[in-house]
């Protein structure tokens, strides 16, 4: 392609909304345009490198035996009412009517779509195990779009969902997906690390992320340093260190005027604040709720979603007025004496002795309080956020934390979606049996944010070869000088002889312009034509590596950019 012709409209300044490096780079370069928040277009560089990466998603898909299907971007209503999703997907299901009023979303995923599709057709226990995939337009009406192509409303997903006739069946085809997505990341040539994801709305069992490491990223994971664990922050399990065990002392009420706050608390009563009980008040999808953790933690709401099995964003701070109306006063509830609401100890509540609790009344608190003596509660095995000091349960290991970028997520859904839409099929005995479930997403667009923030430097995006929108680039330094122009179109036409996609920049532009771009657009391979073309002599370097350049004949260019090209895209 000649630069001449090509829709390559770059730009000098970032756009204003950038708040990450990769989105700017992105726009300058012009591979995306954003059309209105987080609804971006891809111009003809962008959208090669998305069709590069959606190539090598469905050449591991294939190679796993997934089949590759289409299903409209358009869903009805009635398939998300049969599992509950219409509503409890919330605001950031787009919803739609046609003219004759029928109601539709614009899917933002398709675990009832892909179960509604094969259900009538799958009947009989020969025709499981099934795997099923899409790359699709997915539609969110994100609160928060953010950080150019990361984190939008419109992007391409590929998901993935596997049927099976029992739970060893899924695990089976779980683990070929998860093998799968360990290779498309590495050919991806992403720098990610596999962790226990937090199930949120999907509901169901296990489920990994795959998260490409970057600081500018939006989850946070704990892993050990050597490697044999991982998690999301939201998951990662906290074994709460617990001291000697203390002889029960006798329950005292104290006066504490104003300490509404554990910091208070703790000061004013010259207390651990480990030691002075933390309440949080909350609204669980309409349910009264306190939970009860040490003063020194903080709550892990979605350890707290996931046990009492609520969907993600459904949980609320209680005004104050429900705080009264459960016995208490806002910043003094304790687990002693309340009315009307489900109480909730994390665990290790119950392993502390003579404990500091709020008394339910203005500037009171109870001193000495111990679990059961004093008071009871349902208790909850792990509510607590990990930190810093925590240690990995069951070894000594310090957790280490880093962020990134959630670029693929797979899940064991069991059973859930199947019971909905009764999706079964008939066993061996001819005994009716309901389907098992996985599903397996990958970003593809999110993929382009993910590796331009790893590969960029100050000038552009060095694009890995798998990914590059062009392997080579043939930058002719003066376009209107007979020898550098043929010397150039001679090695442009050789590359592309050999099968390479390969650019020529035969701009009439300044040199200085050129060189900008081509480190923008960030294109592997690099050869310039200029002063020396009539001795056969040109430039060649590496986008990689900016520092070296080598002055050589345009034959061992030619030869060092087709061996380097080949290497490279077989890695
Ligand atoms: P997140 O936690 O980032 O909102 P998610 O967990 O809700 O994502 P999934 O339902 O697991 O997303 O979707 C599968 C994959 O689709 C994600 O791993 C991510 O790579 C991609 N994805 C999800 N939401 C968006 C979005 N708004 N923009 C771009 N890609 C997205
Ligand atoms: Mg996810």
């Amino acid at each position: 392609m000649r630069l001449t012709q090509l829709y390559m409209p770059t730009l000098k300044d970032d756009p204003q909304d950038a708040e990450i490096q990769s989105h700017a780079l992105l726009v300058r370069g012009a591979f995306i345009r954003k059309s209105a928040s987080g609804i971006y277009s891809y111009l003809p560089l962008g959208y090669r490198i998305v069709r590069k990466i959606e190539n090598i998603v469905r050449q591991e898909m294939d190679r796993a035996g997934s089949q590759e299907i289409l299903m409209s971007a358009i869903q009805p209503r009635e398939i998300w009412e049969a599992t509950g999703r219409w509503e409890r997907f919330g605001p950031e299901m787009f919803k739609l009517k046609d003219r004759n009023d029928r109601e539709f979303c614009l899917g933002p995923t398709a675990e009832e779509y892909f179960t509604t599709l094969i259900k009538d057709e799958v009947k009989s226990y020969k025709q499981l195990p099934l795997n099923l995939y899409q790359i699709q337009t997915k539609y969110r009406d994100e609160k928060r779009p953010r950080f150019g192509i990361n984190r939008t409303r419109e992007f391409s997903m590929k998901d993935a969902y596997s049927f099976d006739r029992d739970p060893e069946g899924l695990e089976k085809s779980y683990m070929i997906m998860y093998r799968a997505y360990e290779k498309i990341f590495d050919r991806l040539e992403l720098d990610y690390k596999i962790v226990e994801g937090d199930n949120g709305s999907m509901g169901g069992h296990k489920s990994h992320e795959f998260i490409a490491l970057s600081e500018v990223g939006e989850g946070e994971i704990a892993y050990s340093e050597n490697g044999k664990y991982a998690a999301t922050v939201e998951k990662a399990p906290v074994d709460y260190p617990v001291g000697e065990k203390e002889e029960e002392k006798e329950l005292e009420e104290v006066k504490t005027p104003n300490c509404k706050t554990i910091e208070e608390v703790s000061t004013y009563l010259e207390e651990d604040k480990a030691k002075c009980l933390k309440a949080i008040d909350l609204m669980a999808n309409g349910e009264k709720v306190v939970v009860f953790i040490p003063g020194d933690r903080e709550l892990n709401m979605a350890k707290l979603e996931s046990y009492l099995m609520l969907p993600d964003h459904q949980i609320e701070m209680m005004s104050d007025e429900e705080i009264i109306s459960i016995g208490s006063a806002p910043g003094f509830t304790g687990p002693k004496g309340l009315e009307d609401v489900r109480i909730i100890l994390d665990k290790s509540v119950t392993k502390l002795q003579n404990l500091v609790i709020g008394a339910n009344k203005e500037s009171s608190h109870y001193i000495n309080a111990n679990y059961k003596r004093d008071f009871d509660g349902e208790i909850a095995e792990d509510l607590l956020l990990v930190k810093e000091e925590d240690t990995i349960p069951g070894t000594n290991d310090l957790y280490h934390f880093a962020r990134g970028i959630e670029v693929g997520n797979i899940f064991q859904l069991g059973t859930k979606y199947a019971e909905g839409l009764h999706a079964n099929y008939l066993d061996e005995n001819g005994k009716e049996q309901v389907i098992w479930m996985g599903s397996y997403g990958v970003g593809v667009t999110r993929c382009v944010s993910a590796i331009a923030e790893q590969y960029l430097d100050e000038k552009g995006i060095a694009w890995p070869m798998v990914v590059a929108p062009y392997h080579a680039i043939v930058t002719v330094l003066k376009a209107n000088d007979k020898s550098q122009a043929e010397l150039g179109e001679k090695i442009y036409q050789d590359l592309i002889d050999q099968g390479f996609e390969v650019l020529i920049d035969d701009r009439k532009d300044r040199p200085g312009v050129k060189f900008n771009d081509r480190d923008l657009i960030g294109i592997p391979v690099r050869i310039t034509v200029g002063r020396r073309a009539e001795e056969d002599i040109v430039e060649y370097s590496l986008r990689s590596d900016l520092d070296n350049k080598e002055e050589i004949s345009s034959q061992e260019a030619l030869d060092k950019a087709s061996q380097y090209i080949k290497e490279h895209l077989n890695k």
